[in-house]
């Protein structure tokens, strides 16, 4: 009834350390992707403002850490509840400063709380052990204890969700977080830290630092003594070099980088199941997410049925502003990303491969909408095949049978998410074994869920976000032994 106002009230532009507003002299502007507009000028923090941030979340940390899980999990609920009682004003403001569309956006406010109301219950759900007794004398158990201040730099596609899943299950542990959220998308970032605020998340716990210095914050995050663990998810470039910087004082890490995900149609495929899946998968904010088919890789028997339904339902789909109803996907983020799908594609063809629909800007909405594009005859030696589009390009490549569907899918040094569609039940176990990453969709296109297991094999990272065993990534396992019985 009335989100234009409570929208304004969840606007904050200065960062949030130890509970307070901090407005900086410095400044960045966040832009409107769809129209180029400047939606606010936020506060720049700085290597300073960075070594602040987790004195504060050293000082809260006795007693964040001395709550019981029950009365953490108590404030986590009530943040939880603050999200969704103001999801269309923060998907209102997703969707200005990210692009994705306003239902998508709210969409993924539900999905971000869901990490919250998650991590509450396993927070009153987390086990130590009592071992067998080694001597008569001595007794001994394990306990888990929260790692202690961590830091969590998060990336600009999910700009609500990637911080959820890091800051629910540290503060659920009894940790405390200094967060550095992207550059492009602070505000979703510092609306969730208000509302954190108002529902009693103690000062200090949580604490937002928005910077256009990622490097230099970034420094600081990974070489502080105080600073116990690192969560990243982010590029694979920039994981490497944070793994190497948090080497130096052998600081926890979680990564969750770049994929190249396979999505792949066998000839026993359910040809419209597959469709509507790689639909749901490749479209969903524009194709910029790490868990989007990156190739799809098609078996030669129902290669032109599969491309002639596929061609159908993309011709169906709807572009516009992320704040006009019934579209399908918005802009892309930035100049940047429109360039480097213009520049796939181009290499793509020139090397042969054939562009069947789209592979245009649509001028007519601005400069960043691109147009839904099939491209066939793509092959691995392609740049589009080894690089992460990041865009609406479906890029089709074709295979003879199923060992060598599952040899090209595997041929890349990434593992986070793959899919394939395919009916008969020996072939979904063979295949599901075979594939090496860590998330698989059969016969399904959309994956994530915070009861999931979200993270990747070979170098799309290490670690877990959500399920029973994201938790474990913000604690650390002690053995007591007491002797003299
Ligand atoms: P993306 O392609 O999603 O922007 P990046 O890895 O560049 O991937 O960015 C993810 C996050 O990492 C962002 O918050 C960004 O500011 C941050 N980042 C980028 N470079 C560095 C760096 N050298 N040190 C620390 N953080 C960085």
């Amino acid at each position: 009834h009335n989100s234009h106002h409570s929208m304004r009230s969840l606007l904050q532009t200065n960062a949030y350390v130890d509970g307070h507003w901090i407005p900086l002299e410095q400044r960045f502007q966040v832009l409107n992707p769809a129209t180029g507009a400047v939606l606010a000028d936020v506060a720049d923090g700085d290597a300073t403002l960075t070594e602040r941030a987790i004195d504060a979340a050293h000082k809260a940390l006795p007693s964040w850490r001395a709550k019981t899980p029950k009365q953490r999990a108590e404030l986590l609920l009530r943040w939880y509840q603050a999200m969704l009682d103001n999801k269309q004003a923060l998907a209102e403001l997703m969707s200005a400063e990210q692009g994705k569309p306003i239902a998508e956006a709210a969409g993924e406010i539900e999905y971000g709380a869901s990490f919250v109301a998650w991590f509450a219950g396993e927070a009153e759900r987390s086990y130590g052990d009592v071992l067998p007794t080694q001597s008569s004398g001595q007794r001994a158990w394990i306990i888990k204890q929260g790692v202690g201040v961590c830091a969590a730099i998060t990336p600009w596609n999910f700009p609500n969700a990637m911080i959820t899943r890091k800051v629910a299950p540290a503060l659920a542990a009894g940790c405390t977080m200094v967060v550095k959220p992207p550059q492009l998308t602070p505000l979703s970032a510092l609306a969730l830290a208000q509302l954190a605020s108002e529902v009693g998340i103690p000062d200090g716990v949580l604490n937002i630092v928005p910077s256009s210095q990622a490097k230099e914050v970034g420094q600081v995050l990974t070489s502080h003594p105080l600073v116990r663990k690192l969560s990243f998810t982010g590029s694979t470039n920039v994981g490497k070099l944070l793994m190497q910087q948090a080497a130096e004082s052998v600081k926890k890490v979680s990564l969750e980088l770049g994929g190249n995900a396979p999505f792949i149609v066998f000839d026993d495929a359910d040809l419209d199941l597959a469709v509507t899946q790689l639909l749901a998968c490749k479209f969903r904010n524009a194709g910029q997410t790490c868990i989007s088919a990156n190739r799809v890789l098609v078996q030669d028997a129902v290669l032109p049925k599969f491309t002639e339904k596929l061609q159908q339902a993309v011709s169906q789909l709807k572009v516009g502003p992320g704040d006009q109803a019934d579209i399908d996907y918005g802009p892309l983020i930035n100049q940047a990303a429109i360039d480097k799908v213009q520049k796939l594609l181009n290499d793509a063809t020139a090397a042969g491969a054939k562009l069947l629909t789209g592979g245009k800007v649509l001028d007519n909405l601005g400069p960043l909408f691109f147009a839904p594009t099939v491209l066939s005859g793509v092959t691995s030696m392609m740049a589009i095949s080894q690089e992460e589009i990041f865009g609406p390009v479906i890029a089709i490549q074709s295979f003879t049978d199923e060992n060598e569907g599952i040899r090209l899918a595997n041929d890349t040094p990434f593992g986070l998410a793959g899919y394939f569609c395919a009916s008969d039940y020996a072939r979904i176990i063979r295949v599901s074994e075979q594939l090496e990453c860590g998330m698989l969709g059969v016969n399904a296109g959309a994956i994530s869920h915070a009861y999931n297991a979200f993270g990747g094999v070979k170098e799309s990272g290490i670690g877990r976000e959500g399920s029973r065993y994201g938790l474990a990534e913000y604690q650390e396992t002690k053995t007591i032994t007491l002797g003299g019985i």
